[in-house]
This record gives C-alpha cells, structure tokens and sequence, in this order.
C-alpha cells in the first residue's frame, strides 16, 4: 500500500521516494512508490503530473490501495520526485473554492452537485436542482465573503459511529473510512481531493456562465489562479474594445448596442438605394431579351435586378461580379422556360447552377467578353 504524502501534508511537491515497481503497458510506464505525493485522479480532481527521477510522469491514477504513476520512461531504486506545484495548486483552490460554494448552494436550496468536473481551464457543476439567477448571485456573494474570513479546512476521519452525527453532502455511497472535509460554518462533505488549508488561499470564485441542465444547473466556475487569468484575459479584450470603440471600459456594452443600432439603420438605408439604383438601371431596358453585367455585386443582387428587369423584357439575364472572381447569375421571364439556356451556359460556358421555367441561378467563371459572346450566339 503506498504511503499517501498527499492526505499528510498537500502542500509537499518535492520528496524522495523508492521504486516498488516498474512495468511496461501501452500508457508507458506504470511506476508504484513506497509513498507518493502525486494524488491519483478521484473525486472529480485530475491525476498530478511531473517528475520521478529524470522521467516524466503524465498522469496519476489508483488502483486498488496502490498509486500508480504513468511514466514516460524506466526508472528504479531511490527517486528524486516533483510535482507540478502550480497545476495542482490551481486544482487545490477550485476543489476548495467547489466546497464553499456548494455548501450555500446546499443550504440555500438542497440542490447537491451531481456532475463535477475541474478542467484546465474551469470548473463546471451540475447542480440537482433548479436555483434562480438571484440564488446564484446570493452564493457567489457568500462564498467569496467566506474567502475574505480565512476559515481553516480540515480534514476529519469519523469512525462510523460518530458519523451518524454528522449532517454531511456525500457525491456518492462511500465504502469503508470516510474523510470529511469540514470548512466551519460553510461546508461539511465527504471528499479524497486535496484542499487548501485557508479559504484565503482560494483568492476568488466567479460564475461566468450557467444554463439549465436536465432538472437543475449546469455552472461554470472560475476559482482561484484560473479566475485571476480569466479576469486577465477579459480585461484584456474589454481594453482592446474600449480603444476601437473610443468609449469608457465601463460603456462598451452601451456602445455595442448604439454601433448595432446604427448599422441597422444603415443597412434600410443601403437596401432602400440600392432598390432605388436598380430602378434606375432598369429604366431603359426593353426588347425581347438582355444581358446585363452588375460589377461587384452579389448573387442576391443579380437575382432582385433579373427579376425587375423581366418586367421590361422577355428574358433578363444578370451577371453580379468580376472577371477575377466569377459571376453569379440569374436569368428570369415571365412567359418562357429559361432552363435550356442554363443547361446551354451549363455546356458552354461550364457554369454550374439551375432553377425553376421562370427563374435560374448559378455561377460562372467564364470573363465577360465570353459570357457576352455566349449570349449573341445563343439567344
Ligand atoms: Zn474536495
């Protein structure tokens, strides 16, 4: 059974150790210690990662009463040993930061977490309950007062008598010795993860998002180091937008929504002149049939302007576009089926497209001096 350094004291990240066994399989090396700080993945916290001897350790795992490490590579005898301290500090604060917000959470509501998951970039709860976005806000507001207190976290072993006095939040059915993780007057739950030894330590916890799941919540949380660097990256982008925006950090949101508001207004505008224009272009037209070119534009362009153009002639054809980039087309009548002159272009001109006896549309990556070719031979 490996000696676990880890419940003794969760703040060793450097240690000497013996090799009890190493065996090759198909993660790598799979190394037992005579005791290890590495904790092994359980309880919704992720296995340590780092060094024994000179080998690389990629996760951390239990089996049975043993700790196994997945080495990179063979190591043996005595081992200098560490682990990555700041990953598992980060993970130490949000597993905390998960007990005191839960514990308000629980009181609040009897909502238990059902689904939790600390991921290298936050942490995301389940909660078994449906809880309001003021209940939320309420928990938040008490967790990080309970930060401010510095309350200690103990770890505490009942026997199973004792346990029967105990109001505890348990995430599952738990065989032989329980360890409780007891945060006075916040928390009191059944947990193997390792923990901070203050609440100070965990420094913040921030929602950033919630949405309903099943019957209750699902929640992402930022705690700890992650949060500080969320809050970095955030401040980051809001700076970014504050400077293109020309508006206070604290008014981007107002400015967002006034630039949303203008560009609404400018986009009836545009439409309105472009109907306009394409009123104007259509004016002179008339005859049995005409081949129009609309430069740069796009292939709903060709579609609106093909189709007011057949008010004026038999067959309208219009190409929006460039000899660099193609043209979309559409061709309309009102009293002829236009589908054999798209399976003709189709033939001729190698376009691709099709459509209803009144109306075709498609592209073609032909130049205008051959489109124009086209349409006096053909038509
Ligand atoms: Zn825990």
């Amino acid at each position: 059974m490996t000696q676990k350094l880890y419940y003794e004291n969760q703040y060793i990240k450097d240690f000497t150790a013996n090799v009890v066994s190493c065996e090759k399989s198909e993660k790598g090396y799979e190394v037992i210690l005579d005791k290890t700080a590495f904790y092994p993945e359980g309880g919704g916290q992720p296995g340590d990662t780092g060094f024994i001897g000179g080998a690389e350790v990629t996760d951390t795992v239990e089996k049975g009463e043993e700790v196994v490490h997945i080495c990179v590579s063979e190591v043996g005898g005595e081992v200098g040993c560490s682990i990555d301290a700041d990953r598992r500090f980060a993970f130490m604060q949000q597993h905390t930061g998960e007990h005191i917000f839960m514990g308000f959470i629980h009181k609040m509501s009897g909502a238990e977490n059902v689904g939790f998951h600390m991921g290298e970039s936050g942490v995301t709860v389940d909660l078994s309950e449906f809880v309001t976005a003021e209940q939320l806000d309420e928990a938040e507001k008490l967790a990080n007062e309970a930060i401010y207190k510095n309350l200690p976290v103990k770890a505490v072993y009942p026997s199973s008598d004792e346990l029967e006095n105990y109001d505890y939040r348990s995430k599952k059915e738990i065989q032989g010795q329980v360890r409780l993780i007891d945060i006075e007057g916040v928390d009191l739950c059944a947990c193997c993860g390792t923990h901070v030894a203050f609440t100070g330590e965990v420094g913040i916890i921030k929602i950033v998002s919630s949405m309903k799941y099943k019957k209750g919540v699902r929640l992402t949380l930022q705690i700890g180091r992650r949060a500080f660097e969320d809050y970095a990256a955030k401040h980051k982008n809001v700076h970014s937008i504050s400077v293109a925006l020309k508006a206070k950090p604290e008014e981007v949101s107002e400015a967002v929504d006034r630039i949303a508001a203008q560009l609404y207004e400018e986009r009836s505008r545009y439409s309105a002149l472009k109907k306009e224009m394409l009123a104007l272009k259509t004016a002179d037209y008339s005859g049995r049939e005409c081949c129009v070119f609309d430069d740069g534009g796009s292939a709903d362009d060709a579609r609106i302007l093909s189709d007011m153009l057949a008010e004026k002639v038999e067959i309208a054809a219009v190409f929006s576009g460039d000899d660099e980039n193609g043209y979309k087309y559409a061709v309309t009548s009102r009293n002829e089926d236009v589908r054999e002159i798209g399976k003709k272009m189709n033939a001729v001109l190698g376009a691709r497209g099709g459509g209803k006896p009144e109306m075709i549309q498609g592209s073609v990556a032909a130049k205008k001096a051959e489109i124009e070719a086209f349409w006096k031979e053909n038509i």
